[in-house]
């Protein structure tokens, strides 16, 4: 039998920077779960946005880890670091599986990501291997989504996270800060920190 404490919610992202979109959404999942833990996973370097120039991994990391200080079962697990590049999703996921046999593994994802997976590497085998947690993103409802999915990908499997539309992105905030720019905490004053004690040396 699966004991509940190795039920683990993997949470990969870019997270430059992290918002409160994803600290409301890794939340809400470990309290709609089985979950006791949420691993916060940073790409070293996003195989999806090799053209865009994406802040260093060591700030990016250090910017989660202020995200999630202070909340039980959040935690920075800078895995993909001991894999080799290119970091893809699919490779990940069995690196998890293999390392901690003993765990069983959800991945929380949003569902603008969820619509690209049929682009993914290998995603026959990663949506056999692993199910999903998904938090509807504005533009991409949350069933139509997951229809439109299933048709490339009938093995898909896939759970709603309870969670109102909470339309932030990193590609919003990040022009905003850099631009020295108010972003009315929707970066924590942590994470800002953070981000300022890199950029405006
Ligand atoms: P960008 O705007 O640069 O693409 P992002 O805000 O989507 O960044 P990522 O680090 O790429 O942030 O996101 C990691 C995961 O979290 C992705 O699956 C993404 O869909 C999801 N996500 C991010 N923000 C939200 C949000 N506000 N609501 C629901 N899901 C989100």
């Amino acid at each position: 039998m699966v004991q509940q404490d190795n039920r683990v919610i993997l949470f990969g992202g870019t997270f430059d920077p992290p918002h409160v979109g994803h600290l409301l959404m890794a939340q809400l999942a470990l309290e709609q779960s089985a979950a006791t833990t949420v691993w916060f996973l940073p790409s070293p370097s996003p195989p999806h946005k090799r053209q865009e120039r994406v802040t260093d991994y060591q700030i990016r990391k250090e910017m989660v880890a202020a995200l999630i200080y202070g909340y039980d079962g959040l935690v920075l697990t800078p895995f993909e670091e001991q894999l080799d590049s290119p970091y893809y999703t699919v490779d990940t996921v069995h690196a998890c599986q293999s390392q901690f046999p003993g765990h069983r593994f959800v991945f929380l994802i949003g569902s603008d990501s969820l619509i690209q997976l049929p682009t993914w590497k290998d995603t026959r085998t990663l949506t056999h291997s692993i199910e999903f947690l998904v938090a509807a993103r504005s533009g991409y409802p949350y069933y139509k989504t997951l229809h439109q999915v299933q048709q490339a990908l009938p093995g898909l499997r896939a759970k709603l996270l309870e969670m109102p539309l909470l339309d932030v992105s990193s590609s919003f905030l990040r022009p905003r800060l850099l631009a020295q720019k108010p972003t009315c905490g929707l970066v924590p004053d942590a994470v800002l920190e953070v981000w300022k004690k890199w950029h405006e040396q």
